[in-house]
């Protein structure tokens, strides 16, 4: 169980699994940078936790809900967490005694299902999934009740798609926050070489992985930078 101070953004698990340099740098060096990805993901949580948005019948809606599990050290927001009924929940039956006492903010008989926004489209990759489901524990931890569902909604499909919280995404989600805890805990900033998804990051200009990458030299990249400014404007081919 970790201690309230040693709690980690659960946004840094998606940093972690999108570049351990760019968790790094934002959660130990304290950078940040913003671009396009980055404003149009801001907008869209802003827009989910406006309380005006949509009530539906039958369901609970809390939105910026704050979250904390202190088995797995992480604390956060969720944007969304709706509370719909089900009568297979019973104060007893159903429930998962994990970490001591619950905070029962949840209302009896009502099943949590966590709704995380999202800009772009599905992804191939997990980070997505990971943070829902790191708020599913957060919900469990601190209601004491089963969270079996939740849905990721895209800001370019308009559309939630469903996530069953299963054993394996609970293993990936609980490993990647030890993970993220031992990266913290170490204090040090990995190199990573260049890759295509750099060209998405934020963090490019501060990072500069052309020059700071695995048997890269800081002082050669620098006079490369140089001497291509001297000689007007860079082609595609200076990224090689
Ligand atoms: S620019 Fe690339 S290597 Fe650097 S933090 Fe971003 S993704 Fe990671």
């Amino acid at each position: 169980m970790f201690p309230e101070s040693d709690l980690l953004p659960i946004s840094a698990l998606q940093h972690l699994l999108f570049c351990e340099r760019q968790c790094a740098l934002i959660h130990i060096e304290g950078l940040w940078a913003e671009n396009r990805y980055t404003v149009e993901g801001r907008h869209l949580h802003e827009k989910a936790h406006d309380p005006s948005r949509d009530v539906r019948r039958d369901i609970r809606i809390a939105r910026g809900l704050a979250i904390r599990s202190f088995r797995l050290g992480l604390s956060g927001i969720a944007d969304v967490v709706e509370f719909h009924p089900d009568t297979s929940l019973s104060d007893s039956g159903d429930r998962r005694a994990r970490d001591g006492p619950a905070t029962h903010i949840a209302p009896s008989g009502l099943r949590p299902f966590p709704v995380e926004y999202k800009r772009g489209r599905p992804k191939s990759h997990d980070a997505d999934r990971v943070q829902l489901c790191a708020q599913a524990l957060c919900l469990e931890e601190m209601l004491n009740v089963a969270v079996t569902d939740g849905a990721l909604f895209y800001g370019r499909t308009r559309r939630r798609k469903a996530v069953k919280i299963d054993e394996a995404l609970r293993s990936l989600t609980d490993d990647t926050a030890r993970r993220l805890h031992a990266l913290i805990a170490s204090g040090v900033t990995p190199r990573t070489a260049r890759a295509p998804k750099c060209n998405k990051c934020s963090m490019l200009n501060l990072c500069l992985p052309d020059g700071t990458g695995p048997g890269r030299s800081a002082s050669r990249y620098l006079q490369r930078s140089l001497a291509a400014s001297a000689s007007g404007p860079a082609s595609e081919d200076d990224d090689q």
